[in-house]
């Protein structure tokens, strides 16, 4: 195969160790990127039009435990773990009670992997060889997995993920890992195989027990990355203000937001960003006392294909996968994952009780509910979740082409760029270190 696998996702020309630079954002792009500019004593400072840290991270506690209003947590790798111990925090494994992942499957909640039949299907996948490049996800999916697998499991296990189904996702931009491998080998297990190749066995020990995070939740990274990066960040600066800036800037501000940096510099990078779409996500956390479910399974949580008909993707079963999600034992905490697919995004301008409405009668399906929710708490974001679409893909190669050729002294990084995980951020941010080193 021959799919191109971009050099970094650090878009432009790579890290000068003898410049300067400026940082447009303190999401977690921003404050990763900083954190290890800083190790690597490169001169930078941090611009953040807010008040505050972290971007789409934000933890909070309430009265009946915490909410997370996006990332839930991150898939160990040393590199989290190392900026952690670093920062002295501990980091939280997932409870045993987050063992079990489930799918609907005719309104039922029913384990992965669904069934005996379903297992050979999967397993038929290792013996086909991969013959002409796949566009899309979906492609990729049907041919190894099948129709029906790839309806029930890959477009709901990348839908919680990337919150766009298989057919919408770019199969070399969503699975570039997997892309990369199979420029090596036509077979899925030697691919799987080679992905994995660089990890020690503690750490696929580490990575196969799933999800971590912090006792006070993603938040807790955000504001020690920040303590530690104190002098370094200047509060309430629009970057957009920096257009003519003749110094270094990395970007690491949303695509919508970096493009008008670009509009009289240059029309094709413009547009190129401009045409970046994202997804309307709408995150809820709901409390309910543990007699409200006449009908629970813990574990992770369950992913819900479209076809049943539910309005919300997924439920995450927080207080079964962590310890400290909620404020009393006779709580459950669960946050349920909504993308906005309305033509002019109605939801969101829909409140709480329309919100608490509406999944309710999701959740009762699910699990025969007795009683009401104690309280929940509605995270919206209109530009969510970047679409990993097969235009986007295309776009890394040509805007890293513009910015190293045309506009040397800008960069863009960020969860669209090539990566969209926690986990990912830091390992770019890490490779970004190990080069100036
Ligand atoms: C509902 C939801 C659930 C998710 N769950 C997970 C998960 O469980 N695990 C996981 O790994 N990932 C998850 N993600 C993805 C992950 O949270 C994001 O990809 C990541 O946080 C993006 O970080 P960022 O720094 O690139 O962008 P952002 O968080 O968007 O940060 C951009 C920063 O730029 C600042 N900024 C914006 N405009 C300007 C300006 N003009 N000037 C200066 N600064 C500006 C913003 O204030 C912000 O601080 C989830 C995302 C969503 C929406």
């Amino acid at each position: 195969m021959n799919y191109k696998i971009p050099s970094s996702n650090l878009l432009g020309k790579p890290i000068d160790k003898n410049q300067s630079y400026i940082i447009v954002g303190a999401g977690i792009s921003g404050l990763f990127l900083g954190y290890y500019l800083k190790k690597a004593n490169v001169s930078f400072k941090i611009v953040e039009q807010q008040q505050q840290a972290g971007g789409l991270l934000q933890s909070e506690q309430t009265e009946y435990g915490l909410v997370e209003r996006a990332a839930n947590g991150f898939i160990w790798c040393k590199e989290i773990q190392e900026i952690s111990d670093d920062l002295k925090l501990e980091i939280l494994s997932p409870k045993s009670t987050s063992k079990s992942r489930f799918i609907v499957k005719n309104k039922k909640l029913r384990k992965i992997p669904l069934s005996f039949f379903d297992g050979i299907r999967l397993l038929q996948g290792f013996t086909k060889k991969h013959g002409t490049p796949f566009n899309t996800l979906e492609d990729f999916g049907k041919y190894f997995l099948g129709e029906k697998n790839t309806a029930q499991l890959l477009t709901p296990a990348f839908t919680g993920i990337y919150g766009a189904s298989a057919e919408q996702l770019s199969f070399a931009g969503a699975m570039t890992q997997l892309a990369e491998a199979f420029n090596s080998t036509n077979y899925l297990r030697p691919a799987f195989k080679k992905m994995r190749a660089h990890l020690t066995p503690s750490e696929k020990k580490k990575r196969a027990a799933g999800t971590h995070c912090y006792k006070n939740g993603m938040g807790e990274l955000t504001q020690r990355l920040t303590e530690h990066l104190q002098n370094d960040i200047e509060w309430n600066v629009d970057g957009r203000t920096l257009k003519n800036e003749s110094g270094n800037l990395i970007l690491t501000t949303p695509a919508h937001v970096s493009k008008d940096l670009f509009k009289e510099k240059n029309k094709t990078l413009f547009h190129h960003l401009d045409a970046i779409k994202y997804n309307s996500m709408i995150s809820v956390t709901l409390f309910f006392s543990k007699t409200a479910f006449k009908n629970f399974k813990p574990g992770f949580g369950c992913l819900i294909p479209q076809k049943e008909g539910f309005n919300i993707l997924g439920v995450l079963f927080n207080s079964y996968i962590f310890d400290h999600r909620v404020a009393s034992d006779d709580l459950i905490s669960l946050t349920c994952i909504l993308r906005d697919d309305t033509a002019n995004l109605s939801w969101l301008d829909k409140d709480k009780e329309w919100f608490k409405s509406l999944i309710t009668k999701d959740l009762d399906l699910l699990f025969d509910l007795s009683e009401q929710p104690i309280d929940l708490v509605v995270s919206k974001w209109r530009n969510g979740i970047p679409l990993y679409s097969p235009s986007l893909y295309d776009s890394w190669f040509s805007m890293d082409d513009i910015l190293k050729n045309e506009i040397p002294n800008r960069n863009l990084f960020g969860n669209y760029t090539g990566e969209i995980s926690v986990r990912a951020l830091a390992q770019t941010s890490y490779l970004i270190y190990k080069y100036l080193k």
